[in-house]
């Protein structure tokens, strides 16, 4: 699969990455890691920087005159993680990089449903049980946010439906489950057993458990794109599956061109605009599906029947934070084109665009003068 191309200087496509392109990606870690440790070998070393295997730089442009820009990814959180720094030597952009990957690794680490000896793990270990589990920080205010995406969407965000999306398996590949167990699973799910207090969570109603996944990446993100902002560079994107941070501007100046993956063709892109310092985060059934009897199955998931939501094709959310576009995004791709980007409105999302089931876009219309959106288009 080849990026779309598009006149000009190529724009950062907004797309989810494929099952196919994810391991494709795996595939070209592997090759990284296995000539590393070969070259190490051969200096007779034993190699020690582990996040140095898991840099695979993609591109290292240089023109004369015109800034370099480096881009490394990896995976982490089950999908592709990709930095892009401007106006960096090499070598600063490489130490950035091992930089970033190690937020995503420490994130995932704690908040990760898959991972035995993280936090959420054990949270839900012991949901239905009178214990607290201590909380960071960082999983407060996650967890925090996901409480309140699920307030203003009705439930439609639920970051409790870990058995539900176990049942699914589409990490797996994905099938359909027995009805009897789904329907369990969805009976046990429910936002508001989760109870969070100063530096403490704890789940009351036994058999729910917490799934981050349509919210932890964009915090992710965020996390990551705070540290570049930090570090004092010029011009860069964070990017890990559809969910990224755009800072400052592109090469040659000027804020960065955005493409909005067209849902149903994979190279194609729905339109291109231009941002910077802020989030653009994607929710689609095009990342992670399987059809039976012609009925895409995929991983975005009604609350209350445990069904993968039909309104939509893709939704893409711009926002300030990462994090709120990716639950933002989830919720109303949940909802459907309408109350979708009702939510949207309300929530304040300074832009959105939404593909409903028949392939029609719809646009986020700011009812005041007074929310302009911040998007403008290519020109
Ligand atoms: P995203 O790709 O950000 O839309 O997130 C999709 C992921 O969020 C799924 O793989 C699940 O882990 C989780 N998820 C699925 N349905 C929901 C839902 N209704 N509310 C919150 N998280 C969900
Ligand atoms: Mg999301």
């Amino acid at each position: 699969m080849h990026p779309p191309v598009v006149p000009g200087d190529p724009p950062a496509v907004v797309r989810i990455p494929t099952g196919e392109e994810r391991r494709a990606s795996r595939q070209r870690l592997d090759r990284a890691r296995a000539a590393h440790w070969g070259w190490k070998a051969r200096r007779g070393r034993i190699a020690s920087l582990l996040g140095t295997l898991l840099l695979v730089p993609l591109t290292a442009a240089c023109r004369e005159r015109a800034p370099a820009v480096h881009t490394f990814s990896t995976i982490h959180m089950d999908t592709v993680v990709e930095v892009t720094l401007v106006d960096a030597e090499r070598q600063r952009a490489e130490s950035l990089a091992h930089e970033v990957f190690a937020v995503f690794a420490r994130i995932e680490a704690e908040m990760s449903r898959y991972q035995a000896a993280s936090t959420v793990s054990a949270i839900n270990a012991r949901a239905g049980g009178p214990d607290w589990t201590p909380i960071s920080p960082a999983l407060e205010t996650v967890l925090r946010e996901s409480l309140r995406i699920a307030a203003l969407s009705g439930g439609a965000f639920d970051p409790t439906l870990a058995e539900v999306n176990r049942l699914w398996a589409f990490d797996e590949g994905g099938h359909i489950p027995d009805p009897q167990a789904l329907a369990a699973a969805v009976s046990h799910a429910d936002w508001h057993a989760l109870q969070i207090a100063a530096g403490q969570a704890r789940l009351t109603k036994a058999g729910s458990g917490i799934d981050l996944g349509g919210i932890a990446k964009g915090y992710a993100v965020d996390a990551a794109a705070d540290l570049l902002v930090a570090r004092g560079v010029s011009g860069a994107i964070v990017k890990a599956g559809g969910d990224m941070r755009l800072i400052g501007h592109r090469p040659n100046g000027g804020p960065w061109r955005i493409g909005v993956q067209h849902p149903r063709n994979p190279d194609g892109l729905l339109e291109v605009f231009r941002t910077t310092d802020c989030a653009v985060a994607s929710s689609g059934d095009y990342e992670r599906y399987f059809v039976v009897d012609g009925v895409r199955y995929h991983h975005i998931i009604v609350p209350t029947t445990g069904l993968p939501a039909m309104g939509c094709q893709g939704v893409t959310v711009v926002t300030d934070r990462a994090m709120t576009a990716d639950g933002l995004a989830t919720a109303a791709f949940v909802l459907g084109p309408e109350a979708g980007l009702d939510l949207l409105r309300r929530a304040g999302a300074r832009e959105a665009i939404v593909v409903d089931r028949s392939g029609v876009v719809h646009h986020l219309a700011h009812t005041t003068d007074d929310a302009p959106p911040a998007v403008r288009p290519p020109g």
